[in-house]
C-alpha cells in the first residue's frame, strides 16, 4: 500500500468528521432560534431544517464512501498479508543452468509436493505462478518465463532397436 492512500483514507475521515461537526452546529442554531420560549420565524426555521437534512445525508454518503474505502483498505492489507505469509513458504534457489527460481521449502512443505515457482511473476505481480516441465520449465501464467533445470540431453536419433 502507498502513502497517498492511506492519505485519501484520512482525508475522507476528515471530510465526513467535517459534515457532522457542521451538523451539529446546524442543530444549535436551530435550538437557538426557540430558546427562551422564543417563537421564530417559520421561514428561518424551514431554512435551517433544509439546511440540515442536506447535511445529514451529504455526511450519510460520506460515511458510506469511508466505511466501503476501509473495508477495502483492510481486505488489501489481508490479501498482502497473506501472499507475504506464502511468499515466505519459498526460497531463491539456482539450477544447474544458472537460473534462479523459487524453490518450496521442505519444512513448509505441509505434506505438498515440492515445486517451483516463477520468480517473475512474484515479484512483478505478486503471483505463485507455479513452473513446470522437464529439463526446461515454464510459467503456468506466462509462457515466455522459461528457466532452464538440466541440460539437454543431445538429440539422438532413434532407432527401432531402442525399444
Ligand atoms: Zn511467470
Amino acid at each position: 500500500m502507498d502513502i497517498g492512500q492511506i492519505g485519501e483514507y484520512i482525508g475522507l475521515a476528515t471530510s465526513a468528521v467535517g459534515l457532522t461537526g457542521k451538523a451539529s452546529d446546524t442543530i444549535v442554531s436551530i435550538k437557538a432560534l426557540f430558546e427562551g420560549g422564543k417563537t421564530p420565524d417559520n421561514e428561518q426555521v424551514q431554512r435551517l431544517l433544509n439546511t440540515l437534512a442536506a447535511e445529514l445525508t451529504s455526511a450519510n454518503m460520506m460515511n458510506v464512501q469511508l466505511s466501503d474505502a476501509l473495508r477495502a483498505l483492510s481486505q488489501e492489507l489481508q490479501r498482502q498479508d497473506d501472499f507475504e505469509k506464502e511468499k515466505a513458504r519459498y526460497e531463491l534457489i539456482e539450477t544447474s543452468q544458472k537460473d534462479i527460481v523459487f524453490r518450496l521449502r521442505e519444512d513448509a512443505a505441509n505434506g505438498q509436493p515440492i515445486h517451483f515457482i516463477c520468480p517473475v511473476c512474484l515479484n512483478r505481480d505478486k503471483l505463485i505462478s507455479f513452473v513446470s516441465g522437464g529439463y526446461y520449465k515454464t510459467c503456468q501464467t506466462d509462457g515466455k518465463h522459461g528457466f532452464r533445470f538440466e541440460k539437454m540431453p543431445p538429440a539422438r536419433q532413434v532407432r527401432m532397436g531402442d525399444f
